[in-house]
């Protein structure tokens, strides 16, 4: 059992060198917020099986905008990037300290940054640490991955085959429409998109926190691709390229333009349609997910400067 005086003391408390499971994070998050009191952590709702949908919340300013990761099970690396971003963040306040050439303290004034590092928890767990034979849905989850008990290349859904960022309300229709021509009738490891938009108590609970506040900007994190998505159609802001070619340049990523299956019914899809404000689905990293905790270094460096910039702006 940690004591909080050896919490307080640790230099480190996210270490970005194990696979980022639920478990680490509940424990980052718990330890995090005895050394930074000034964080608050709230619950914004509950997956399939039922973990917590933690959502942090940093600062205090006018600006409010919220950053979301691990909408798929592969790509947890964007929980422990949220995350190490959240610790770096915390340090530099507390200590009164520049983080990337920025004063925290001005940036905490300016904006109130809201985080949920990990929305689809169960997607998370089976894509590192497999199916149990005790899972609630075992016999339907073997069936959904093809007969197979390995979720650790393929599995990017939720705990029931729903690919949360096909699962928003932003031209639903026509995501059922290009699901059928790549054959996706049904549950599965990945793009099928649920029944209806919010079918999925990990999208609901996202679209309800997002209606509920009053956010300026969205950026919902996946891996992979150096990629920065900006567009939906008719509905995007003019200023969106503008805040698009500035990340764009701090990062390193290219912006880019979505077409076919992935262009319908993700997070920034339904934010940029339903609220006309800027919205950016970040692919961090390159290669094939789950990218490897090698490129976790290189990954922080291409996106602090955009996360705080876009608190920023
Ligand atoms: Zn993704």
């Amino acid at each position: 059992m940690r004591s909080g005086c050896e919490i307080k003391s640790k230099s480190h408390i996210v270490n970005t060198k194990k696979k980022y499971s639920y478990d680490l994070l509940q424990r980052d998050l718990k330890d995090l917020k005895i050394k930074y009191s000034f964080i608050t952590v709230e619950e914004i709702g509950k997956s399939v099986c039922g973990r917590s949908l933690y959502c942090i919340k940093l600062g205090y300013g006018s600006n409010k905008v919220f950053y979301n990761g691990a909408h798929h099970g592969l790509e947890w690396m964007t929980s422990l990037l949220l995350m190490k971003f959240i610790e770096n963040v915390c340090k530099a306040y507390k200590s009164g300290k520049h983080i990337k050439g920025y004063d925290a303290r001005e940036l905490l004034k300016k904006s109130t940054i809201y985080i949920v590092p990990m929305v689809n928890p169960d997607g998370v767990e089976l894509a590192i640490n497999g199916l149990s034979k005790s899972h609630p849905y075992y016999n339907e989850l073997l069936k959904w991955n093809n007969g197979s008990t390995d979720f650790s290349k393929v599995w990017q859904a939720n705990a029931k085959g729903v690919d949360l960022n096909h699962n928003y309300d932003a031209s639903f229709d026509l995501s059922k429409e290009a699901e059928k021509e790549h054959c996706i009738l049904g549950p599965g490891p990945t793009r099928y998109s649920g029944e209806c938009p919010e079918s999925e108590p990990e999208t609901k609970a996202l679209a309800d926190f997002t209606r509920k506040e009053d956010f300026k900007l969205v950026m919902a994190y996946h891996s992979q691709g150096k990629e920065i998505y900006w567009q939906y159609g008719n509905s995007t802001p003019q200023i969106a390229r503008t805040i698009g070619e500035i990340f764009a340049e701090v990062s390193g990523y290219k912006l880019g333009e979505v077409t076919g299956i992935a262009s319908y019914a993700g997070y920034k899809d339904w934010f940029i349609d339903k609220f006309k404000r800027p919205g950016y689905t970040i692919e961090v990293g390159w290669g094939k997910n789950p990218l490897p905790l090698t490129q976790f270094h290189q990954i922080y460096e291409d996106n602090e400067e955009m996360l705080i910039l876009a608190g920023m702006l």
